[in-house]
């Protein structure tokens, strides 16, 4: 691994480098443990983030930040604002900073091999956060959440709220046929094709027997999916898919939705057309990531479901898989076989996702704390 080469150089030579990476700090990470030498104590991380217009990456990075402070690492935390130049950017001035660590949730997981290659090119290891940076061998580890099952959880919420399946797992009393139609999240992101596979391996049976029919046709990932995860463009298609494919007694029964950014863009949609009513109730509108408002949405009776994912679990793992590194020790995967990233098949760390419905949601992030009861009021 290319940091292991770091790891193999002389103490005299670390401190040096510390000196001269940090001004006047000389503390360095003890090494009697490991026997690996290492970068400074409170060496640079740099760690940048999509975007703060969704509320999930506003909590990674804030975690990110400051678990990686109180292991005493000075850390530059940047957002992009889901604009590919800004990122790139970033990275840049990280590595031109000095940092000795990057932490990335790519915007576009293909649009940064140039600047991951000047990171290698410095022997600074690189994290994939959440999302899979693609084509490069210069990505050291992944830490994220099990997409494919996200995927495969999103669907079954899905066929719940229909009432194909039950919340057990078991069969569901209705019969159908349910119209329904997909969406998926941005092309660029490699996670999007992972949910919307999970999804779909878990549709397919139900769309074959004729249970479940898109009514617009629209099933290819391609079609369906919402450039960066866009809410006013998936707004903008589901009006497009009322106004092409619903009218009359014919209404849609079901969205797939991957994200509850969308989720709110998707039921503005049918909002506007009607449903939401006592005679038209919204069709089951599923999600993703438990935001403030898709949850009170979900209380409401609007959106039907969202998948949680504990972002401060995530932080936690990629901090101390960080650490590890910085440390020269091995971090811990739980997976070297799912992420292939077009050049090689990036050691990860999965965490569990977890369905949310009407009927759990206080257990699930009330009583973890990842709530409290006054921010879903
Ligand atoms: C993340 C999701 C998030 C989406 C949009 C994906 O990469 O895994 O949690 O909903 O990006 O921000």
């Amino acid at each position: 691994m290319r940091f292991a080469k770091l790891a193999a150089v002389p103490v005299g030579l670390v401190l040096v480098m510390g000196i001269s990476a940090c001004g006047s700090s000389t503390k360095t990470v003890d090494q009697s443990a490991s026997g690996a030498a290492t970068v400074p104590a409170n060496a640079l991380i740099g760690v940048t983030m999509p975007t703060k217009s969704s509320e999930r990456w506003i909590h990674d990075g804030d975690n990110v930040k400051s678990s990686l402070e109180k292991l005493g690492y000075q850390v530059d935390l940047q957002y992009a604002e889901n604009d590919i130049p800004t990122q790139v950017n970033q990275i840049e001035n990280q590595i031109t900073k000095g940092a000795k660590l990057l932490i990335v949730a790519s915007i576009d997981g293909t649009a940064i091999t140039t600047q991951l290659q000047q990171a290698a090119d410095k022997k600074i290891p690189v994290i994939a956060y959440d999302r899979l940076i693609r084509n490069t061998p210069n990505v050291d580890y992944y830490t994220t959440f099990d997409n494919f099952k996200v995927g495969v959880q999103q669907a079954t919420s899905l066929l719940v709220g229909l009432g194909l399946k039950k919340e057990d797992g078991s069969d569901g009393d209705a019969k159908g046929p349910f119209n329904i139609e997909l969406f998926a999240g941005s092309p660029d992101d490699n996670n999007a094709t992972f949910f919307f596979n999970g999804a779909m391996e878990t549709l397919k049976p139900y769309i074959d027997a004729g249970t479940l029919v898109v009514k617009s046709g629209q099933t290819d990932f391609k079609t369906v999916a919402i450039l960066r995860w866009d809410p006013a463009t998936a707004q903008k298609r589901m009006e497009d898919l009322i106004t092409k494919s619903y009218s009359g007694d014919t209404l849609v029964d079901g969205v797939l939705s991957p994200y509850d950014g969308l989720s709110i863009g998707i039921l503005s949609a049918l909002k506007s057309s009607g449903y939401g009513t006592a005679g038209q109730p919204y069709p089951v509108v599923t999600g993703q990531d438990a935001e403030v408002a898709s949850v009170k949405s979900i209380v409401a009776d609007e959106q039907y479901a969202t998948i949680y994912k504990d972002t401060r679990e995530l932080a936690a793992v990629t901090v101390k898989m960080a650490d590890a590194v910085l440390k020269g020790t091995k971090p811990e995967v739980n997976n070297t076989e799912d992420y292939d990233n077009g050049n090689k098949v990036v050691p990860s760390y999965l965490l569990d996702p977890v369905v949310v419905y009407k009927d759990n949601y206080k257990k699930i992030l009330i009583d973890s704390g990842y709530y409290t009861e006054d921010q879903l009021r």
